[in-house]
């Protein structure tokens, strides 16, 4: 069977990552998740003072891309892949609030977005690749095999992601996780550099009354299409 790339855009917290996780894990491809770098790279300036409300030090941040270091490595027990920044393990905390907030500005600046590229492009030159983020069909790799555009309305992604904060026993606020939902889709569609936008060779899957299983099942399908041609 040839080996294909996978890339999957869409909406915040519309369930991107885990079906590509599970799309990668049963067919033995690589997954990645592009905006776990993004969130890695808001950690870093958050944690080296480059963030101060909703200001980034820009000047300092662009002069600091270098000391920047993504990388992912799989957990022996959980079999999937987590992130590291310059070798530390910050998986858990990239995913909270704080990082959320923030980091649709970060993925703003062009030298941000161009260095993220650039890694995940490299990611990708062996194919047998999934990739989920918001760029992936139109700039990373717009020759990909197979391109999904996943959207649901905002509430019910809001409802998933309040419900995944509550099941690690992290604070979670409905209204608020619906705020941020709604502002991250603004700015990632209204943004400069490679805007939220579906690629048109893009598959639409609108997942707002789908079961994980049914859209695990409907994904599998159109990578056996895509590795037959
Ligand atoms: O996918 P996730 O919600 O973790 O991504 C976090 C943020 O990173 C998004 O809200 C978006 O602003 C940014 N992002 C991006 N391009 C990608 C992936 C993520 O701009 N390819």
């Amino acid at each position: 069977m040839k080996k294909i790339t996978i890339a999957i855009d869409g909406f915040s917290s519309c369930g991107k990552s885990t079906m590509a996780k599970d799309l990668a894990r049963e067919v033995g491809y690589i997954h990645i998740d592009s905006g776990a770098m993004y969130r890695a790279v808001t950690l870093y300036a958050m944690e080296h003072g480059m963030i101060e409300g909703s200001v980034i030090d820009v000047p300092r941040l662009e002069a600091d891309m270098a000391n920047i270091r993504i990388t992912f490595e799989l957990n022996e027990v959980t079999k999937l892949p987590e992130t590291y920044l310059n070798g530390v393990n910050v998986e858990s905390r990239i995913r909270t609030m704080e990082v959320s907030e923030r980091v649709s500005l970060i993925a703003e600046l062009g030298f941000v977005r161009q260095a993220m590229v650039a890694l995940q492009q490299a990611m990708g030159e062996q194919k047998g690749i999934v990739m989920d983020g918001r760029d992936i069909g139109t700039t990373v790799f717009p020759n990909a095999e197979l391109k999904i555009f996943v959207t649901a309305s905002a509430e019910v992604r809001a409802e998933r992601r309040y419900k995944e904060l509550q099941e690690k026993g992290e604070h979670a606020d409905y209204e608020q996780i619906l705020q941020n939902v709604k502002q991250r889709d603004y700015i990632d569609r209204h943004r400069e550099v490679s805007p939220l936008r579906r690629a048109n060779d893009a598959l639409l899957l609108d997942n707002t009354h789908l079961t994980r299983e049914q859209q695990d099942a409907w994904l599998k399908e159109q990578f056996l299409l895509r590795v037959k041609e």
